[in-house]
């Protein structure tokens, strides 16, 4: 959806409705595209920043957003947890957007790691749970043959 350009961002909603705002909702400077509402905006800056580890560079930040998704998207290795972790933090801060427009008791998190830490170990545990009860669905092979029918079927067939 990001990467094609399907958030309903102000942006979109002001190409679809004339008159209708199409700067940030939070920040109220700039146009809010997709790139800004998730990574450029100072509301996801806290968010980013509580939410990556140091040894993250932040030199994707600066590439175009299809990239930027793709990229840190992509698994490095098997333990690197980070592509959960980035999908986690881009949902919330879209949530905490959206909150922020129609919940009027909504405040945006001081520490929001807390809040990706919590989701990301609800989702760790799902997935070992699963891996736990079907492990067979993990590498394995399903041989499938076929046996033509029995003599006397395919004669009836034949007439
Ligand atoms: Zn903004």
């Amino acid at each position: 959806m990001v990467v094609h350009g399907g958030l309903l961002t102000n942006v979109i909603w002001a190409n679809r409705i004339p008159g209708t705002d199409s700067r940030c909702a939070s920040c109220s400077l700039v146009p809010e595209t997709t790139c800004h509402v998730l990574r450029d905006c100072f509301r996801a800056r806290r968010v980013w920043g509580a939410a990556m580890d140091s040894r993250r560079s932040q030199d994707s930040f600066m590439a175009e957003v299809k990239e930027w998704f793709l990229n840190n998207l992509k698994h490095d290795s098997s333990n690197d947890s980070w592509p959960i972790i980035f999908g986690i933090t881009c949902w919330l801060i879209w949530k905490w957007r959206n909150s922020s427009i129609f919940d009027e008791d909504f405040t945006w998190p001081h520490n929001p790691k807390p809040n990706v830490l919590s989701l990301w170990r609800e989702i760790d545990s799902v997935e070992r749970t699963c891996s736990l009860l079907s492990p067979s669905k993990q590498n394995s092979s399903v041989w499938v043959s076929w046996r033509p029918p029995p003599r006397i079927i395919r004669n009836s067939l034949e007439g």
